[in-house]
């Protein structure tokens, strides 16, 4: 019989995307069973989450534990922490499926993989006997960022926005402080104790699987493959992106025939990934510096929110998002504006040849599908560790401008008109098109037949199938 694979992602589309193409990816090269075994917070599982798990192939299933209730939190509980008790919470039930599993015809798991809040359940994995593997849904740079937090706690006791100077992460573009993850950010509140606790347990999988490629971060592969701070094999194997067209009808149909209406390069793509808000003060702003700039654009638009992450847990704003767009703006737009509610296919938008730019919100998965379909970048990070990823493509890769953000924490509206304006049809467009394309050519390398990701996919695949 096959070897069987259990799959524990944490919540969010981001986390769980790149998992589900982890598993379509060793389908590539094993005969092999996996199971996802899924934590849930609000209720019912929400439709692009479900709309990826129905088009699996049928030697991948799925088992959704009990929504956990985070009732009881203060409002103002951060992200992480969301994130960490809904796993932590979910551990008796991921106990019980283990427990099912290894009594059922499926055979015992050889290995379990969970992503970067997964390492709450190792201790299962343990008693259960089964090896733990992680996939790092982050870039190598966190990575190397995560081992350090417990060595930099110990070092300074200042808060990070306090370094007289950037932060030299070993083998990585220096970051100040304030771009260092918002997670470790406030030193008094019990979310960078928790930080600081699960990145200890970093050290505790045999391997972690990371979804980069050596030649994208060369540096910080190498400091994970040199450092003793670095216990775990380290195997690089992405760029691993969505790859399927999943959304031929609707409002991703309408995006890409709109798309086939303009001229190669020429229509900026605007997304905050599945889980970043703007506030109605910036969703005007960039409303209006979008209209001002006169460039082509295809904005995902969700409904305003305070906070820059409200949509993380269910990815879908439940208000119409259109009623919080400037008076007239569709209108005044249109022909070289389009508007969609919410979601949108994002990799087929990338791919399409009429995409020339992406203004995005710096998650891990929309930068590395920016450059697998070699599109440059407006980097506008909004919460998580999306700072430091904008530093890595601007100061480290040069495939991307930051937009700078005023006094009042906002970016005004001439910014995002000079930023639009920039990316589409300046001088740095060419520079950052041409270096955007050599490292798509470089990721296409790695995944190739004898590529860096494959050969080291094909190893940990091995050790999981002996
Ligand atoms: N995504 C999408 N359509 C959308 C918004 C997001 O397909 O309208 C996908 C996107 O392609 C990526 C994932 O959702 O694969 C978002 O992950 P990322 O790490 O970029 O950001 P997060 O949403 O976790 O903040």
């Amino acid at each position: 019989m096959e070897a069987h694979i259990a799959i524990f992602p944490s919540p969010g589309m981001g986390h769980l995307i790149p998992l589900i193409e982890l598993a379509h990816r060793l389908l590539l090269h094993r005969r092999l069973f996996i199971t996802f075994i899924i934590p849930t917070a609000a209720g019912a599982p929400i439709k692009p989450q479900n709309d990826i798990l129905n088009a699996m192939p049928d030697n991948i299933s799925s088992i959704f534990l009990p929504p956990v209730d985070l009732n009881d939190l203060p409002q103002d509980t951060a992200l992480e922490t969301r994130i960490s008790l809904t796993v932590t919470r979910s551990l008796p039930a991921l106990h019980q499926t283990l427990t099912e599993l290894t009594t059922s015809d499926k055979k015992t798991p050889s290995a379990l993989v969970v992503d970067v809040f997964g390492p709450f359940s190792f201790e299962i994995a343990r008693e259960f006997n089964i090896p733990a593997y992680m996939f790092c849904t982050v870039s190598a740079m966190t990575l190397v960022a995560t081992f350090q937090t417990p060595i930099l706690d110990q070092m300074y006791a200042c808060e990070y926005k306090d370094f007289p100077e950037p932060v030299r992460l070993p083998g990585c573009v220096p970051v100040q402080g304030t771009d260092m993850g918002d997670s470790v950010q406030d030193k008094k509140n019990e979310t960078y104790a928790q930080m600081v606790e699960l990145s200890k347990m970093f050290s505790m999988p045999k391997g972690i699987l990371v979804n980069s490629f050596v030649d994208l971060e060369p540096g910080a592969f190498k400091a994970l493959e040199n450092g003793e701070w670095c216990k775990p094999e380290i195997y690089p194997v992405g760029p691993l992106i969505r790859s399927g067209l999943d959304n031929r009808v609707g409002t991703g149909f309408e995006c890409l025939k709109w798309l086939d209406k303009h001229p190669v390069g020429s229509v900026l793509f605007v997304s905050f990934g599945s889980g970043g808000t703007l506030s109605q003060k910036q969703l005007s702003e960039l409303a209006f510096g979008l209209e001002q700039s006169g460039q082509r654009f295809l904005w995902v638009v969700k409904s305003p929110h305070g906070k820059s992450n409200a949509s993380y847990f269910n990815a879908q704003t439940h208000l119409d998002p259109f009623g919080f767009l400037p008076d007239g703006f569709v209108g005044r737009v249109e022909g070289r504006g389009l508007v969609v509610s919410t979601w949108a296919p994002q990799v087929e938008i990338l791919s399409h040849g009429s995409t020339g730019g992406f203004l995005t919100h710096c998650g891990w998965n929309s930068i590395l599908e920016s450059v697998v379909c070699g599109v440059p970048m407006i980097a506008w990070p909004l919460f998580a560790e999306q700072r430091m990823n904008s530093v890595l493509v601007t100061d480290g890769l040069g495939v991307a401008n930051r937009v700078k953000v005023d006094e009042n924490g906002v970016v005004g509206r001439d910014e995002v008109s000079k930023c639009v304006k920039g990316l589409i049809e300046g001088e740095d467009w060419r520079k950052m098109r041409l270096k955007v394309s050599e490292l798509k050519g470089l990721g296409a390398m790695a995944l190739s037949r004898d590529g860096t990701s494959t050969r080291s996919l094909l190893n940990v695949v091995q050790k999981w199938c002996a």
